[in-house]
């Protein structure tokens, strides 16, 4: 049997209940399908047949969900810190367990290639271990003193939140938002994204088979225009952290602002990956290479803008596009496999509909360009760049969130800084030059949340992630994730009896 074969079966194996039973809905410590009894179905992207029918929430759903959440907080958030910490703990020692279950269903469910899921997994349970260790110290603030005064301040959790997630790396993404809020004392009610939401169930059972007490976490599945919008309006969700597209995130902020809710949100990008002539042209190759086609371009931090110096620009963009050739698209399952079927048709469309797009726009394709049949019959594309194109096009302007890459030349530095940030969006920045002044002057003046020098996307937990312009608004990460999931306090002592001015005798 071969290493695809093996996972094949593994993976129908673990499908099997959620193919008898459905994917159901979590409230209070249950599972529980839709009040009404709705489902909707999901496909995979592989062969485009039926995965499981998932309970359709709506708004009277994501109100039990609410009440359970809010009724759970009381204890949730009076838990010490250091039990806090045990039980997430717990929760990443059974992510780990079950990291082989995960990452085969989330290839299924969402097309993504078993080597970049397997990590992701992995993530998953990273992602808890590191906010645990936090949990402790989450409510602690500073002493700031003045003259006859005492500043104490000190944090709290903020309430019951609402987590929105996006279909692209749905696991991992699920714990980056949810670990923090636990961590804080915050529960939680989640509505994963409609395309990939079997992960979620995954995750949620793991965590009370951990020892999370039922009603801090829940689970409500269902389409963003029901389930996800009667969650930002409900009173009794304090905060929502939402990751998706920037429209969603525009309307979200329209629908909260009843309740005002507070947001946070992580939203689209197109990031522009700068090479200078003066660059180690090999690895930025390799660079640009990965950070548009892992994870099937599906990725918010993609490098799907290239902008390359002139006098490299036809040597550089060949490199890249013969190692885009070289690319072996194939089954999620295979390990060799680094491409594999887009999310969903209509995403696929999207992608292919971009292509054509950019054909008539007047750039020209250097690699890719074309549906693929690969195995399953799915939504395969292959890894696409287009050579000779402007940033006035819409291919250099919208966000495809495919295999598709635009390559652009600039004369000089000003103009790259000028091209770079002529862009709605403003999630990341990749920079590839060995002249480290002109590194720290562009750094500084690129219109992005995030910027790596030299280097692809190398997540470090405790540095802040999010985007500027049309890429978000506020930061994960270190206590930057405390910062949204909590509310901070100030008491004022008077350490000495200063006279109280005396507006009458
Ligand atoms: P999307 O905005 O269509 O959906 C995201 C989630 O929002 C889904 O769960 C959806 O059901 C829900 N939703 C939709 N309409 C809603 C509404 N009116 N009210 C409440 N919820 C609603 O995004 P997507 O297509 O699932 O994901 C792709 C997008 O996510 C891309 O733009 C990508 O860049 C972005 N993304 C950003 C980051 C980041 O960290 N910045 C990470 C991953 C993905």
């Amino acid at each position: 049997m071969s290493k695809l074969e093996e996972n094949i079966a593994k993976a129908d194996g673990y499908l099997a209940r959620f193919r008898k039973t459905g994917v159901l809905n979590h409230i209070d410590g249950e599972a529980v399908p839709a009040a009404d009894g709705a489902v909707f179905e999901s496909i995979s992207p592989i062969d485009l047949k039926p995965l499981a029918k998932i309970a359709h929430g709506k708004a009277a759903d994501v109100d039990r969900a609410a009440k359970a959440s809010k009724a759970a907080f009381r204890e949730w958030s009076s838990v010490s810190g250091s039990e806090r910490r045990r039980i997430l703990h717990a929760i990443a020692d059974a992510i780990v367990a079950r990291s082989e279950e995960i990452a085969l269903v989330e290839c299924v469910d969402t097309g993504q290639p078993h080597r970049f899921m397997a990590q992701a997994a992995l993530r998953g349970a990273e992602n808890f271990r590191f906010f645990a260790d936090r949990a402790p110290e989450a409510r602690d603030g500073k002493a700031l003193r003045t003259v006859g005064q005492i500043n104490l301040t000190g944090r709290a959790p903020i309430g019951p939140v609402g987590v929105i997630t996006p279909w692209n790396v749905p696991f991992m993404l699920s714990t980056w938002k949810i670990a923090p809020a636990l961590a804080a004392g915050c529960t939680v009610v989640h509505k994963p994204a409609e395309f990939s939401p079997v992960t979620a169930r995954l995750l949620v059972e793991i965590a009370e088979s951990a020892g999370l007490p039922k009603g801090v976490w829940n689970l409500v599945n269902g389409l963003g225009e029901d389930a996800g919008k009667a969650l930002t309006e409900h009173p009794d969700i304090k905060a929502i952290g939402f990751v998706g597209e920037s429209r969603t995130g525009a309307m979200i902020l329209r629908q909260g602002a009843e309740t005002l809710k507070r947001v946070h949100f992580e939203l689209g990008g197109k990031n522009p990956m700068i090479v200078f002539a003066d660059a180690d042209l090999e690895r930025a190759a390799d660079a640009a290479i990965f950070m548009i086609y892992s994870n099937n371009g599906e990725r918010c931090t993609s490098s799907s803008r290239l902008l390359v110096e002139k006098q490299i620009y036809q040597r550089f963009t060949e490199m890249v596009a013969q190692k885009a050739k070289r690319i072996k698209i194939g089954h999620p399952l295979d390990p060799d496999t680094v491409i594999g079927p887009l999310i969903h048709p209509l995403h696929e469309k999207k992608v292919l509909s971009y292509i054509d797009l950019g054909r008539s726009e007047g750039a020209k394709i250097a690699a890719g360009g074309e549906k693929v049949a690969g195995p399953g019959g799915g939504c395969y594309v292959s890894p696409t760049l287009f050579v000779n194109a402007n940033n006035r096009m819409r291919i250099a302007q919208e966000e495809i969130f495919g295999p598709v890459l635009t390559a652009i030349p600039f004369e000089h530095e000003a103009e790259a800084l000028a091209l770079a940030n002529d862009v709605q969006y403003g999630l990341a920045g990749y920079l590839w030059t060995s002249d480290v002044m002109r590194a720290l002057r562009f750094s500084e003046q690129l219109e992005a949340g995030m910027v790596w020098v030299n280097s692809e996307n190398v997540r470090h937990l405790p540095a802040p992630f999010g985007g500027v312009k049309g890429s978000g608004i506020g930061r994960d990460g270190g206590d930057w994730s405390f910062d949204f999931y909590m509310e901070t306090k100030n008491v004022a002592f008077a350490t000495a009896p200063r006279p109280v001015s005396k507006l009458a005798h």
